[in-house]
């Protein structure tokens, strides 16, 4: 079990751990971050929004 799992940050914020990340809001939406990156908006449904990107893995 990786130690990180359940990390989660907001769009906008600073990534400080590179890995794959999943969208709360839209779970099917995953991506890849490095370290020092902001953390996007979620694109999924049609809509630009803030979303919560849960930690599921290094890359
Ligand atoms: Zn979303």
């Amino acid at each position: 079990m990786d130690k990180y799992e359940g990390m989660a940050f907001v769009s906008g914020e600073i990534c400080r751990l590179t890995g794959v990340y999943r969208a709360r809001c839209h779970p099917m939406v995953r991506i890849e971050l490095d370290e020092g990156e902001i953390f996007p908006p979620c694109k999924a449904g049609g809509s630009q929004h803030t979303a919560i990107w849960e930690y599921v893995g290094s890359p």
